[in-house]
């Protein structure tokens, strides 16, 4: 609950200025609700106006994408790159086609980003883009058409100094092949102004795998740290079946566990022997296909329609890879009911309020996105490095530090979460110490 004058002024100033803005209100109020404790102890943070600039992004930049489909139709979506805050570094966060997309949504994941780039421990500010694009059911050349258009407009906003993007929900390895492709053609440039590029054209090794792997490495070590537990053994429930869920599939039957589902916007597969993660990969990196077909492939798997489904089925860990929001109180109930002790978030704000309340309420250890997918958005980090250094790590190198960085994000929190009063609590700890850096950034710069 919010107590704290200052913090109550700047959460009503944001109600009534964005109040259309569902996704963005709930990614605010959490934040300052945690922050609470370290705007009592620094009256310089009020002072210095950090919270109400911290709520309103530096420039939001909307704009149409006209191009011809297959049929020789012209269509009409709607572009955003929103650059949130540059205290710390250039703006850096994903881009997402989808029909969901708007405002709102795009504000929630940058204002989530900026302390998330801050947590990674390197020199990146926070941004987001996209799309209300559906690229389900287009043709390639549809989706390099639509991306070619989009990045005619972006391509005046970005750079690798001042804002670089990367991918998000339908923005893989081709999407971004094709917006590097046109930002190269136009500004006739070669850098590295987007990250999760192809390997033989500056992309790092380990970006297609750093979201899910960096999970499971946050959730092994607060496992270990909190639990003196591991994966080795466990039952996980993993929802989604894209790039995050796919790699954190991976990484955790690596670790020993066993991950006993796969999911879609149009429903789930249980599988009590164990996902086979090549049959997965077959059907949605290749084929571009239902998940509901590794049922028709794998003897003893079961398809159920209906994502939200998938948190009934009993486990230790919940490892949400899909969505905002896929968690409800409901949810997480069901999830309790059925052994779960642990929920670490591979999606962006997965858990609506009340589900977290449920897993307070029931001592589950719980990992905040921010802290726990940050892993993507780190080796993007590096990505950038390689790109200015015009060298690349091996696979084991950056797949090393990839792993130090998740650790660190852990013990920050948990210091940060010490320092005041929040001791254990992996979210408060995660919303501080990203803050913290952001803060003081944003006082020594003076106001902007
Ligand atoms: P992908 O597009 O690769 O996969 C998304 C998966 O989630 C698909 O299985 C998709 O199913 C499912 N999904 C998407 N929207 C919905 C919905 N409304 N309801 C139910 N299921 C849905 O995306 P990513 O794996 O990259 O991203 C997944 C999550 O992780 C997002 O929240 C993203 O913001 C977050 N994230 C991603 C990072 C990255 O590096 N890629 C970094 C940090 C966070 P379907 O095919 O049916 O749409």
């Amino acid at each position: 609950m919010l107590t704290n004058e200052y913090v109550k002024r700047v959460y009503d100033q944001v109600q009534k200025r964005d109040g259309d803005q569902p996704e963005f209100l709930q990614a605010v109020y959490e934040v300052l609700d945690t922050l609470q404790p370290v705007i009592a102890k620094h009256p310089e943070y009020e002072a210095n106006g950090v919270l109400e600039r911290l709520v309103e992004p530096e420039r939001v930049i909307k704009f149409r994408v006209a191009w011809v489909d297959d049929a020789g139709k012209v269509q009409v979506n709607r572009g955003y790159r929103i650059q949130f805050n540059s205290a710390i570094g250039p703006y850096k966060g994903g881009l997402r086609f989808h029909p969901t997309v708007n405002e709102g949504v795009i504000k929630f994941l940058g204002f989530e980003q900026i302390l998330k780039n801050s947590l990674t421990t390197l020199p990146m500010g926070g941004g987001k883009g996209g799309s209300d694009f559906n690229p389900k059911g287009k043709s390639d050349a549809e989706v390099m058409r639509f991306c070619q258009a989009f990045m005619t407009e972006l391509c005046r906003h970005i750079g690798q100094f001042t804002d670089v993007p990367a991918g998000d929900i339908n923005v893989g390895g081709r999407e971004i092949g094709y917006l590097f492709g046109q930002y190269k053609r136009i500004r006739d440039e070669y850098s590295g102004v987007l990250t999760g590029k192809g390997l033989e054209f500056g992309g790092s090794l380990a970006r297609t795998e750093a979201t899910g792997y960096g999970l499971c490495y946050y959730t092994q070590e607060a496992l270990r740290v909190l639990k003196n537990d591991s994966f080795a053994g466990k039952t996980v429930v993993i929802s989604g079946s894209g790039n995050v869920a796919i790699y954190a599939t991976e990484k955790a039957q690596q670790l020993g566990a066993k991950v006993v589902t796969a999911s879609d916007s149009n429903g789930y597969v249980y599988d009590p022997d164990g996902i086979k993660l090549d049959v997965v990969k077959q059907i949605k990196e290749v084929e571009r296909g239902r998940i509901k077909e590794y049922a028709e492939r794998v003897p003893g798997a079961e398809y159920h329609e209906g994502c939200a489904g998938v948190w009934t089925v009993p486990c230790d860990i919940a490892l949400p890879c899909a969505t905002q929001n896929e968690i409800n109180e409901e949810s997480a109930k069901a999830l309790v009911a059925g052994g779960c002790k642990v929920v670490c978030e591979g999606a962006n704000m997965p858990s609506t309020p009340e589900a977290i309340e449920v897993y307070k309420s029931n001592g589950l250890l719980y990992g905040p996105a921010k802290a726990a997918n940050a892993g993507g958005v780190a080796v993007s980090g590096l990505e950038m490095s390689q790109n200015s250094y015009r060298l690349s790590w091996t696979f084991e190198e950056t797949d090393a530090k990839l792993k130090s960085i998740m650790e660190s994000i852990v013990a920050a929190s948990l210091a940060a979460a010490k320092e005041y009063g929040e001791e254990g609590d992996l979210m408060a700890g995660a919303n501080i110490a990203g803050f913290v850096k952001v803060a003081n950034a944003m006082v020594a710069q003076g106001v902007l």
